[in-house]
């Protein structure tokens, strides 16, 4: 069976400062992505023995430990390729500025709802601007990684608002972990995958 794998990250440990500190995403990106990598590989080798008769597993447990873990890769592979460094009045333009008005209205209000449902997120989890069918974009909240996932959609940006995401720069001021992280989206990131 192939392998998950943690994939370095596209830029350096301190290029997202001060948005996002050095520290923070050593831990992020070297303990608690690498440990959804590790869960998730567990998780498939695990149903892999149960197949081979080697392993008795409670088949409904493992299968929720595979999608919260591999959801959790797979949201932070996109979450890392969706920021870059710091800039100064950072918007979309080309098709994603398009597909923004024409879907929310203007980018303002876009950020807004976007921007609302990040601070509004219970507990741990996920804003997530999803792609379906031809230019429909939908602001979705994922709980945890795998809860409210819509069938089909595809992820275009994604925001980790889980605790360990900004607590050592931010404390307990989610709200403007979330206001400063607009200066690191990675538009024509967004854009490729549109
Ligand atoms: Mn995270």
């Amino acid at each position: 069976m192939v392998k998950f794998e943690l994939k370095s990250l596209p830029y350096a440990y301190d290029a997202l400062q001060p948005v996002i500190s050095r520290r923070i995403l050593e831990l992020h990106h070297g303990k608690h992505h690498a440990g959804y990598v590790a869960g998730a590989n567990a998780a498939a080798e695990k149903l892999e023995k149960a197949r081979n008769g080697e392993l008795e597993i409670d088949v409904k447990s493992i299968l929720r430990d595979l999608s919260f873990n591999l959801n959790g890769h797979l949201l932070h592979e996109l979450f890392w390729e969706n920021m870059k460094a710091p800039e100064e009045n950072n918007k979309p333009a080309g098709r994603v500025a398009d597909a923004i008005d024409k879907n929310f209205g203007s980018f303002e209000s876009f950020r807004k709802q976007f921007s609302a449902a990040a601070k509004s997120v219970e507990g741990s989890g996920w804003v997530v601007l999803v792609s379906y069918g031809m230019g429909n974009l939908y602001i979705t909240q994922v709980e945890k990684h795998n809860v409210n996932h819509i069938v089909g959609c595809k992820p275009l940006l994604a925001l980790d608002v889980w605790e360990h995401a900004y607590y050592l720069d931010y404390a307990n001021d989610r709200g403007a972990f979330v206001d400063k992280w607009w200066g690191i989206v990675n538009w024509k990131d967004v854009e490729r995958r549109l």
